[in-house]
């Protein structure tokens, strides 16, 4: 079984053991071995060429997938990336969590993840948006409002979703907003979606500070990844009043103990197209933002980030993942055992899919809500989901995520209980 993957169910399987998961067994929710293996493979695996006429003229094929892993809960969710290293296991994987992650925050879907392998930025915006409805073709008889609704992830953005939307809306011969959400908001996007995933990890961070006591003008922060989650969620701390010492990007990254004024930090990236060289910091490579003295590391660039390798220098009393699986099982251990606090990614980055949710129910509603509702919206949902998993961590004597998988495995097991096998 492959890496990435095999570290999800390794967690299925840790929580399981915690609840107890063999038949017979009287723990109300636990699940059968029958359920275990249902949540241990994907329901349906797509994977797709895709032919694309590039600017030159030549044609060039890429390879897409979409892993829609299971819907008991719900129509299937989930983003699609666009990376170089996109590979099967990653896809799996990250459907694997969306599944968990919807739970935990308790929405009604189940989990998917898409994505393409390619480097967007090395194609023209003509040759990407070429791609981009070649991928919906491909795909089309499987996504859609009820079936299966994409999303933005790394290196895809609302405009992508904005041709997702055009390109299914074409096939289906009538406007379909509610097919794919992260939409801009002149196609029917959501108030508050572009922030949304950081805005979620900065109320989990904030309802974490509160259990530990900690005021949020007294903590520092590095933020690996500088995009939509990790750029949003060092806007947000930063006018907060948290003091935000380390940012990077994939060219690496910029340290200044004193704090960043990241808004001059924001407007350097738009205009060099990196963080590196900001005048007002040192640069630092990405392994060195991950071991720096800070109260808060928060992880928003790839997965396996923080690994058993280098947990034991990692130096935050709190890891707040805002990227997929950015710590692996055994750093997550180590960092346990530390007494380091991770506030996982099923919980600390759900923000996105939660409004994502609540674009889905806008669109199918054509009725519209503005920041607020939005804001608060999520905070009241991703606050609860934060309360629930903290007190039962604390119940178990478990760390974050084990307790999260506890939550979501109840959930599901529920579900596929009564609905039946
Ligand atoms: P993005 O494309 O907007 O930004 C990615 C950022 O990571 C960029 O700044 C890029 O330069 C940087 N990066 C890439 N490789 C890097 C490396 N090796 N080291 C350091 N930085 C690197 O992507 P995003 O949407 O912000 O996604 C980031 C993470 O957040 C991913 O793990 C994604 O799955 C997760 N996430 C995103 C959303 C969302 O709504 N966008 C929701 C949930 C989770």
């Amino acid at each position: 079984m492959a890496k990435y993957f095999k570290q999800c169910t390794g967690q299925l399987s840790k929580a399981c053991s915690i609840m107890g998961n063999a038949d017979g067994d009287d723990k109300p929710f636990c699940l059968s071995y029958n359920e275990v293996e249902i949540l241990n493979s994907p329901k349906r695996v797509i994977e797709v060429a895709i032919p694309v006429k590039m600017d030159n003229g030549e044609l060039k094929v890429f390879t897409g997938y979409r892993v829609q892993h299971n819907d008991v809960r719900g129509p299937f969710k989930g983003g699609i990336r666009y990376h170089p290293k996109v590979n099967f296991d990653e896809i799996n994987a990250m459907a694997f969590t969306m599944t968990v992650k919807c739970a935990v925050v308790d929405i009604p879907y189940g989990g998917a993840k898409g994505g393409i392998t390619v480097d967007p930025k090395k194609l023209s915006q003509g040759e990407l948006e070429r791609l981009t409805r070649g991928y919906v073709r491909a795909v089309s008889d499987f996504i859609g409002p009820d079936k299966d609704i994409p999303a933005p992830d790394v290196y895809t953005n609302p405009q992508v979703m904005a041709w997702i939307m055009d390109e299914y809306s074409r096939i289906e011969g009538r406007n379909t907003p509610s097919a794919v959400t992260g939409k801009p908001l002149e196609v029917w996007g959501s108030q508050g979606r572009l922030s949304a995933t950081a805005q979620g990890g900065f109320y989990v961070l904030e309802a974490l500070l509160k259990e530990l006591k900690l005021s949020k003008k007294n903590i520092t922060v590095a933020v690996q990844g500088f995009g939509n989650a990790g750029m949003n969620f060092a806007e947000i701390a930063h006018r907060a009043k948290c003091k935000i010492v380390a940012v990077s990007d994939s060219r690496g990254g910029v340290y200044n103990p004193f704090g960043l004024d990241i808004k001059k930090v924001v407007k350097h990236k738009k205009t060099t197209g990196s963080v590196v060289d900001f005048a007002e910091a040192e640069n630092i490579t990405n392994e060195e933002l991950l071991e720096l003295p800070v109260t808060v590391l928060a992880p928003a660039a790839l997965e396996n980030a923080i690994t058993k390798n280098n947990a034991g220098r990692v130096k935050a009393s709190i890891i707040l993942e805002l990227a997929n699986g950015p710590t692996t099982i055994e750093a997550g251990e180590k960092l346990y055992e530390k007494g380091v606090i991770v506030a996982p990614d099923v919980l600390a980055n759900a923000g996105g899919v939660i409004v994502s949710y609540f674009e889905w129910v806008q669109n199918v509603r054509h009725f519209y809500w503005d920041k607020k509702k939005v804001n608060d919206r999520l905070k009241t949902q991703i606050t609860k989901a934060f309360g629930e998993v903290w007190e039962n961590a604390k119940y178990h004597n478990v760390n974050m995520r084990t307790s999260a998988y506890m939550i979501a495995i109840e959930k599901l097991g529920k579900a596929l209980k009564i609905r039946g096998i």
